[in-house]
């Protein structure tokens, strides 16, 4: 063991500056400042190289986070790149927005006391350096073979199957129904958390290794399904879920209510260079206004921050738990009540006040109850509690459910879960149509960019298995 690991003793847990909140709040840029390679090396010496990682067993990747710790910690820095791509496809983006809290850096054992090494941010900078080096290079196909496969979906969960499946030679075609690719990476989380640019440079990349892009391209709408099947050798679902949950009562009609994931692509697009109607008119935009958003996940974080930057002049987010139960990132809550947005935690709503458009919402406070079935606390209306917030824009984040695919596709066969996800052999990843694969979102329900990446990834792999018979049967029939 260098002694250069081990350092936590004496050296402090330090994550990557923020950026002062007035300057943040007025822009849409990445609040961190980047580590520099002394603070990245300094940070990574503080691993304890315990003999049991448990922060890699809590990746969903499974990263080899004290190998790459070590090499950081060493300068070895070309090393730490190749390990860390080994495991991740998009290590940059993970370090960016996973919620290490509650997956490595919340199982670091020197965690108990010391406060976790800063894990999230050396996987950043190892793979942004790498960048900034040229060590990222589009893949290098050794054998090109003839057979195709078809990814719909260029999410997390797409691209990094098509990456995966393209290193090995198959001729890899991704549909979009975007102009762009990446997902809810590029038109879903602001640019605050994930600059666009760091998503569109591995489009590049994936790009000038031989992935073919069909953007603008809705399956369904512009190809069938049946045509794609036909087209291709195999076939991945990767579309996410998109279907987004709504909210009744009284006044739930009034204009000023929006979905968020409407308002998060406005803003996303305006800040590409688009022209985007609904922002320009004030429909998607939230300057000046008073605005609530209703949710207490990533989602609802991510707009009440992008309300904020718009220049909103009053922020309410309301849930109906307390804040040791929202689902949404802790890191993330601090970084909103640290850049103004106000919290009205254990309050739901009940009406939506105006005439035509919306004035205000009428909610009530609620109360935590016993846990239910699935082991979190229900939630009861505190009689007699109700009151009014003023909002002349209204916000709903409350979650999302998968679109109905095989109705949308014509595909009867095609089965799915009580909850309307695809079913899979979770061994193969094989949907009830042969030759059909799923990963992501669209499987497990709303999730995280790294679980899409991880199912990527295996799918890819179990497709391989599954075309390789006949891959090996054309490369004979080429040799005869
Ligand atoms: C606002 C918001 C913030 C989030 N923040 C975080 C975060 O901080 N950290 C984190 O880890 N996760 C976050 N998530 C979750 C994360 O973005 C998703 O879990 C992840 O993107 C899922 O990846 P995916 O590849 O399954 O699907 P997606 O990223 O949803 O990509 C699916 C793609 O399929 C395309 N598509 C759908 N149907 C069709 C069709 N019929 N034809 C052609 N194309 C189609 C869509 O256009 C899209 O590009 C956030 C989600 C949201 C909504
Ligand atoms: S991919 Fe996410 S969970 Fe895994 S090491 Fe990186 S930041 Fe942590």
């Amino acid at each position: 063991m260098p002694d250069r690991m081990l350092q936590f003793t004496h050296l402090k847990q330090h994550q990557p500056d923020k950026r002062e909140v007035e300057q943040r709040r007025a822009d849409f840029d990445e609040i961190y400042r980047d580590f520099g390679i002394p603070q990245a090396a300094a940070q990574s010496s503080r691993c304890s190289q315990c003999g049991v990682p448990f922060c890699s067993i809590h990746c969903p990747l499974n990263n080899n986070i004290p190998d790459w710790l070590k090499l950081t910690a060493e300068g070895r820095l070309d090393e730490a790149y190749e390990v860390s791509a080994a495991t991740n496809n998009f290590p940059e983006i993970c370090g960016r927005i996973c919620p290490q809290d509650r997956l490595c850096e919340g199982n670091c054992v020197i965690e108990k006391g010391f406060e976790s090494v800063t894990i999230g941010a050396v996987e950043r900078f190892v793979t942004d350096h790498a960048f900034t080096q040229g060590w990222v290079k589009p893949i290098a196909v050794r054998e090109e073979l003839s057979q195709s496969v078809g990814i719909v979906g260029a999410g997390p969960g797409g691209l990094a199957a098509a990456e995966e499946l393209r290193r090995r030679g198959y001729q890899v075609h991704v549909y979009d129904r975007h102009d762009r690719p990446g997902g809810l990476m590029i038109y879903g989380i602001p640019g605050f958390k994930l600059e666009k640019e760091i998503v569109l440079r591995r489009w590049k990349l994936l790009e000038a290794g031989g992935i073919k892009f069909h953007l603008s391209t809705e399956v369904g709408r512009d190809v069938t399904f049946a045509e794609l099947r036909a087209r291709h050798d195999a076939v991945l679902v990767a579309t996410g879920v998109y279907q987004a949950r709504d909210i009744g009562g009284p006044g739930s009609g009034l204009g000023g209510i929006v979905k968020a994931l409407d308002f998060l692509i406005a803003s996303n697009r305006k800040g590409l260079g688009d022209a985007v109607p609904e922002y320009e008119s004030g429909l998607l935009n939230a300057a000046g206004k008073h605005v609530v958003v209703i949710g207490g996940g990533d989602t609802a974080m991510d707009c009440v921050r992008t309300s904020v930057r718009q220049g909103a002049a009053s922020v309410k987010c309301l849930y109906r738990r307390d804040k040791a139960n929202m689902p949404g990132s802790m890191r993330e809550v601090k970084n909103a009540e640290e850049e103004g947005v106000e919290f009205v935690w254990l309050s739901a709503p009940e009406a939506f006040l105006g005439t035509g458009h919306a004035t205000g919402v009428r909610a009530e406070r609620m109360r935590l109850g016993l846990p239910d079935a699935s082991g979190r606390q229900s939630v009861e209306v505190v009689d007699g509690s109700r009151f009014t917030v003023q909002a002349d824009l209204v916000i709903k984040a409350l979650g999302f459910d998968p679109e109905p695919l095989p109705k949308m596709w014509a595909q009867d066969s095609l089965e799915v879960s009580r909850l309307g996800t695809l079913k899979v052999n979770h061994r193969t990843f094989e949907t009830s149509l042969p030759g059909v694969f799923a990963a992501g979102d669209i499987v497990r329900g709303a999730s995280l960019v790294v679980w899409a990446i991880r199912d990527g990834r295996e799918a890819a792999a179990q497709m391989h298995a599954y075309l390789q018979p006949s891959a090996r049967q054309d490369m004979l029939v080429a040799a005869e």
